[in-house]
């Protein structure tokens, strides 16, 4: 995970990568670091926690220089203080580096190094690249630019794992070096000034012309240019992009949080999710982004949904919206198990993988052994240019504009919409007709308004948060298309508010969980007049008659939930296959309202990173 930023260029250096940190912030929080260059040597700032300490301690002891790198971390090697914090640096002290991923065998290169003399002040994993280029840099003896890229080219051989790299030395100044394999590197070209960062947003506020890094690039960094070039030194194929967000659409605005600001976007989000991907003409959803003919498409005789956390929960809905309206056997997996279960998968099968970022490790791993096995790879991601969309055989975005809130919301949502807009496109293949197409566009089309609509019910999801934020656990039910909602819903709650939550289908509660059923853990029912209404009716008594308190999701103008249920939030009336969209947005409001009632850091909440990049 963590987030990198380099800067050189005409400008103090410190503000602009400082910045950037908090940009991505979202992608670790453990520790912040940042190195300058001025007068031939090499300055550095460490702090432990938020990147505010960090400016803190700068404010009082302020770094010069107009090129810099810096970091923001979270830890997989090594606790979380001030020595393991990055910049890391060589033996001679004059190169440092910043690292995002995780080196495999660090332990063996460790140890050699330490064999020959090196001296290790850190107990991370990344310490040993920085003495492994710097060995190489000394023996060389070529102090400049073309030196520098030599040595990390020659050390980048001997490390197995991932990495996303920043470089700079002493000796060589005006010069950033970064590296990629499998952690993403965002080079961005301003006038006079240039960058590099892990993600676009770090980048976004100062220049829109970026080139997204592919694997094995090495990148050199100057005020007026740059140079890419593969590891291998084949010459690198790059392309030079336009943003298309702006740094507006990655601030707070008036929200007090980016989780709520992204919660209030959804009635956007979900209809940019669909926009231009329906046709009446033919009464079906167009994605041309699959790269797939209707006859290949007609010829898929199982889908597999890959993903993890929130976008697997999306993938766990479109198993059902699939299955039940284009009638295709589907199943959804962990992507962090598919490579080792080894799932036997027939010659026909598509898979698709599911991630916001489009970075998730385990995601990407899913991925490159499902292409290796042969089959077709689709990639349902947020982030253009992203891994995913690089190497997967055709996707569909989901066009949800960043998403900076740890805890995922717009981009469920909008997950959530193409897994409706494939089972639409599968179903009128199969088994769905013209004016069954047209009356799920037609119920598609209304879903923004929908949406905005279920925002009304934040003030009223709030008072029931405070009323049951101390609660120790919570139950979440749904059945059918909210099964997997269910499990969301415990999901959000866990990661904003460390309150031990779970979700599941209403009838298994009493297969065991009634256990648990008590007058201190509440039970949240989702239960729209769906068809299985009167089933989550019966359980919801099951559970009063055990003295649970009960909250219900149900459906505008329900009467009988009233009659039980110690609070009821409506949604609006929607067809059952669409419920999922709007059940959801209460609660994600309960996770966040209980958050910020706990005093939790709803936006960073501990332990956790946006993107996950290490598996
Ligand atoms: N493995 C490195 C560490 O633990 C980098 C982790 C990261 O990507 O933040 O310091």
């Amino acid at each position: 995970m963590c987030g990198i930023v380099g800067y050189v260029g005409k400008s103090a250096a410190t503000p602009i990568l400082i910045e950037g940190l908090r940009k991505l912030e979202y992608r670790g929080y453990d520790s912040a670091g940042i190195v300058t260059q001025s007068d031939h040597s090499l300055n550095v700032r460490k702090t432990v926690g938020r990147i505010a300490n960090l400016q803190d301690l700068l404010a009082h002891e302020p770094l010069e220089g107009s090129i810099g790198i810096s970091h923001t971390r979270w830890a997989t090697h090594g606790a979380v203080n001030r020595e393991n914090a990055h910049p890391h640096f060589d033996q001679s002290g004059r190169l440092a580096l910043v690292h995002n991923g995780v080196i495999e065998n660090y332990q063996k290169l460790r140890d050699e190094l330490i064999e020959k003399g090196e001296i290790f002040y850190s107990q991370t994993d990344t310490e040993v690249v920085a003495h492994l280029i710097g060995r190489i840099f000394e023996k060389n003896g070529k102090r400049d630019r073309a030196g520098l890229i030599e040595a990390i080219r020659h050390a980048l051989r001997q490390v197995i794992g991932t990495y996303g790299i920043a470089v700079i030395h002493a000796d060589v100044p005006g010069v950033i070096i970064g590296a990629r394999h499998g952690s993403p590197l965002v080079l961005g070209i301003g006038n006079g000034e240039h960058f590099l960062a892990s993600d676009v947003s770090a980048i976004v506020p100062h220049t829109h012309d970026v080139v997204y890094l592919n694997d094995y690039d090495i990148v050199s960094l100057q005020e007026e240019g740059f140079e890419i070039d593969t590891l291998a030194g084949s010459g690198a194929d790059y392309r030079i992009s336009k943003v298309e967000f702006t740094a507006a659409d990655i601030s707070k605005g008036d929200y007090p949080h980016y989780m709520l600001k992204e919660i209030f976007e959804q009635p956007n989000s979900v209809r940019d999710a669909m926009r231009g991907r329906l046709s009446v003409e033919e009464a079906t959803a167009k994605l041309g982004g699959l790269e797939m003919s209707n006859s290949e498409l007609r010829s898929v005789e199982r889908l597999v949904f890959s993903g993890c956390g929130t976008a697997l929960h999306a993938g766990m809905v479109g198993e059902y919206l699939v299955e039940s309206l284009a009638h295709i056997p589907t199943e959804c997996e962990f992507a962090s198990e598919f490579r080792y279960r080894n799932l036997p998968m027939t010659r026909d099968t598509l898979v698709f993988v599911i991630t916001q970022s489009g970075e998730t490790a385990d995601t990407l791993a899913a991925l490159r052994e499902s292409r290796r096995k042969g089959h077709r790879t689709l990639g349902i991601c947020n982030n253009v240019a992203s891994s995913i969309a690089r190497e997967s055989d055709g996707g569909v975005y989901m066009h949800a504009g960043p998403e900076i809130g740890v805890a995922a919301t717009k981009s469920f949502t909008a997950q959530l919409v193409i897994m409706n807009l494939l089972a639409l496109l599968l179903g009128r293949i199969h088994h769905l007709s013209h004016a069954d197409g047209l009356r799920m566009i037609s119920e598609l089309e209304k879903l923004p308004d929908l949406v905005a609509k279920t925002l009304e019910v934040n003030e009223q999801v709030r008072r029931i948060a405070c009323k049951y934020a101390r609660a120790k656990s919570f139950l979440f039910l749904g059945r059918q298309f909210n099964y997997p909602v269910a499990v969301e819903a415990a999901l959000k709650l866990k990661e904003t508010s460390y309150i031990a939550a779970s979700g599941h289908p209403s009838a298994e509660l009493k297969h065991g969980i009634i256990a648990l059923v008590s007058p201190e853990v509440p039970s949240f029912f989702i239960a729209p007049e769906d068809a299985v209404f009167e089933k989550n009716l019966s359980n919801i008594e099951e559970v009063k008659a055990r003295q649970g308190p009960v909250v219900a999701i149900g459906t505008e103008g329900n009467k009988s939930l009233a009659r039980i249920a110690d609070d009821v939030i409506l949604i609006p009336e929607a067809p059952d296959y669409l419920t999922p969209i709007l059940a959801v947005i209460p609660l994600q409001m309960l996770a966040y309202h209980t958050a910020v009632e706990l005093g939790c850091d709803v936006d960073k909440p501990r332990n956790l990173a946006k993107s996950v990049t290490v598996e």
